[in-house]
């Protein structure tokens, strides 16, 4: 008699307890399948906790494509269009959570996103399965139908092996390289995992300027030559931050500038030739105050970026167009950024080329499957990394709105 004989087997094994893990494990309960969920942590998706500053940011009503990011910008389509965020909107109905639009197009919670991880695990239950919480993976290996997997709570069998133990980012929360480890063990490709989401820092006299500011917000358009976003921009004691700050550095590599439109939105030269006529006696800086929070206009005149003395009617249209341009275009070069840490989300990861955009499955290793964070699709800010979350573990489910 072998050692394994007496073992459980599941239809399907889920190893991690997060957004999509959990949400798949309920869809293919639901469906019959005989699951089981794994996670080392204590507690179950704690990022949904914490998402959203504790409210979950769990969809954005713009859902499409272009808001991902991905080597193969087509993969995520056929899931994205199949569970769309108003069926999980329809969800959240159905259980009585309330929820509003905040700013452009992210649902929150009215209350806490706990709600959203009972709604999980009740959903989890209803449809018979298991979680097991505290219990780590020491190793994963391919048997004749299906998987071993030793655990910390013992040896586990399975004909499905569905990895959703998310990205990189935010170590102390648990997260782990372990889905790219099963990854590249059964022969798949990585993109190089990076953080995403996550602030600049900056060295030297651009680190003393921002951090003598921290705490200045004002809106930007935030550009490379690969994406622009017109949100927020935050000085901080690092450096920058701020949604326009966060969406860029999904699209930032190492070495590279940042362009900041601080004039975003605003026809400045017109307004800028307004003060002049209403105002000439008065300084340029009063008059950029007009635009710009104080302090930032202060520190451009130390940085030499706005002339100290000057005043509006000495100042000529030429000058003034061409102040207006340069702050236009107003290039930083972060030294980096801070990393897992605090990066919301790990952009990169395994490669969708070898996985069923229909499913999730991989293509090398019937069986296997990989959804959420830890596929090379990664969402901007604003609830689409939730939508991610939710839609691959649907498709893997192999269930759409229902
Ligand atoms: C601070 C913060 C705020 C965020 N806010 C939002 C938001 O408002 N909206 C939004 O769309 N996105 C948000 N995100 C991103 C979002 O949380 C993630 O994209 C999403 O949780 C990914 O879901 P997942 O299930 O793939 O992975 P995770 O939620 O990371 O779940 C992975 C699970 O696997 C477990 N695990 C990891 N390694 C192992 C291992 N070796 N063995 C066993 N288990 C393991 C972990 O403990 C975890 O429970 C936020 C992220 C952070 C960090």
């Amino acid at each position: 008699m072998s050692a394994t004989e007496n073992l459980p087997i599941f239809d399907a094994l889920v190893i991690g307890a997060g957004a999509a893990g959990l949400f798949y494990a309920a869809r293919a309960g639901e469906r019959g399948l005989r699951v089981c969920v794994i996670d080392h942590a204590a507690k179950p998706a704690e990022k949904v906790r914490i998402s959203g500053g504790g409210r979950c940011n769990f969809t954005n009503i713009h859902t499409a494509p272009e808001n991902f990011i991905s080597e193969n910008p087509h993969f995520a389509k056929s899931a994205l269009a199949r569970f769309t965020p108003w069926d999980f909107v329809d969800r959240l109905d159905r259980r009585g959570i309330t929820w509003h639009e905040k700013t452009l197009g992210q649902l929150f919670c009215d209350g806490r996103s706990a709600a959203i991880i009972d709604m999980l695990l009740d959903d989890l239950r209803a449809a018979g399965g298991e979680l097991r919480l505290s219990t780590s993976v020491a190793s994963v290996e391919k048997v004749a139908d299906g998987f071993r997997v030793e655990t910390s709570g013992g040896l586990m069998e399975s004909r499905r092996l569905v990895v959703a133990s998310g990205g990189l980012s935010i170590p102390k929360m648990g997260a782990t390289g372990l889905a790219y480890d099963i990854a590249r063990q059964f022969g798949h490709a990585l993109i190089p995992p990076r953080p995403a989401l996550v602030p600049f820092t900056f060295e030297g006299r651009a680190k003393e300027d921002f951090s003598s500011i921290s705490g200045v917000a004002c809106p930007v358009t935030a550009l490379n030559a690969r994406a622009s976003f017109d949100e927020a921009m935050l000085f901080t004691h690092r450096g920058l931050s701020g949604p326009s700050i966060l969406q860029i550095s999904s699209y930032w590599r190492e070495g590279e500038d940042v362009t900041i439109n601080l004039l975003a939105g605003r026809d400045a030269a017109a307004e800028l030739t307004a003060f002049k006529a209403a105002h000439p006696m008065k300084a340029l800086t009063t008059a950029f105050e007009s635009l710009l929070p104080s302090r930032l206009v202060s520190l451009l005149v130390a940085r030499g970026e706005l002339p100290p003395v000057a005043r509006m009617a000495d100042m000529a249209h030429a000058a003034i167009d061409a102040l207006v341009a340069d702050l236009s275009r107003w290039t930083v070069k972060p030294s980096g950024t801070e990393g897992w840490r605090t990066a919301e989300v790990t952009a990169g990861g395994i490669d969708t080329a070898e996985l069923s955009s229909k499913t999730m499955e991989s293509r090398l290793v019937p069986g296997l499957y990989f959804i959420g964070e830890c596929v090379d699709v990664t969402g901007w800010l604003g609830g689409y990394n939730f939508q991610w979350a939710w839609a691959s573990a649907a498709a893997a489910a192999g269930t759409g709105a229902d």
